[in-house]
């Protein structure tokens, strides 16, 4: 069994440890007989997403997240077609703000998105950035843990990740974590998210292998993830007592 999938940008969409999501995504396919192909993107010119079974992009600084959309824009409509069409992709905050209309920094500049998902993301100049440790309860996937680092403040009404019990997620409103849409994971989490919550790692991997090969012929081999379970376990236990304090 092969997949592939393609790493957007690492070499300026690298924060708190995003590749390791690449290498956590590697390991579980590896563990399982799966060979997980990862091209690195670094020049977007005549890249086709046709070509990959999932793809990555992580977070980056206000700056880099500047270059970055220049090298997205020219595969907007790509995509939108890939996203559309259910292809397995983890974004990772700057990574997630791209695909909504604009990103607003804090010093009042905005910075288009590739506005392929109605939202847009806002830096205001007179409130902090949402930093800390973070725990989310999803449905989906359980409790999910993580870190954030950030100025913008999402808003949608599309499915999210889960409600946000630590920390702040989309925006420090809402209480809400992230976007799923078709088989697309938005969220702020770094830390990195996928060592630490399996279920998001196998959910990529599942979809990936439901596209290319079809749904229900090949179904994920059980993994023993004792080890990343007990992290996850011990951090959201850790957080869930410092609320109490
Ligand atoms: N520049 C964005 C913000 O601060 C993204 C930061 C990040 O990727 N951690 O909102």
């Amino acid at each position: 069994m092969k997949l592939k999938l393609y790493h957007f940008m690492p070499d300026k969409l690298n924060l708190y440890g995003d590749i390791g999501n690449v290498i956590s995504l590697k390991k579980r396919c590896e563990w399982r007989g799966i060979d997980l192909e990862v091209e690195n993107i670094t020049d977007t010119t005549g890249i086709k997403l046709t070509d990959c079974d999932m793809f990555f992009i992580g977070g980056g600084s206000d700056r880099e997240q500047c270059i970055a959309t220049e090298q997205f824009a020219k595969i907007k409509d790509e995509f939108k077609a890939a996203i559309e069409g259910g292809v397995p992709a983890l974004t990772i905050c700057g990574g997630y703000q791209f695909l909504g209309e604009y990103y607003k920094a804090a010093d009042g500049s905005k910075l288009a998105g590739l506005n392929i998902l109605d939202f847009y993301t806002e830096s205001l100049a007179d409130k902090p950035r949402l930093i800390g440790n973070i725990l989310v309860e999803s449905d989906k996937f359980g409790d999910i843990v993580g870190f954030e680092n950030h100025g913008g403040r999402t808003y949608h009404n599309y499915d999210t990740l889960g409600s946000v019990s630590v920390g702040f997620g989309n925006n420090d409103d809402d209480k809400k974590e992230g976007i799923l849409y078709n088989n697309l994971i938005g969220t702020y989490l770094h830390g990195p998210i996928l060592p630490k919550n399996p279920k998001v790692s196998d959910f990529l991997i599942q979809g990936a292998l439901d596209n290319k090969y079809g749904k229900g012929n090949y179904i994920l081999p059980e993994l023993n993830s004792d080890i990343e379970l007990d992290a996850n376990k011990f951090i959201a236990q850790q957080l869930r007592k410092s609320m109490k304090k």
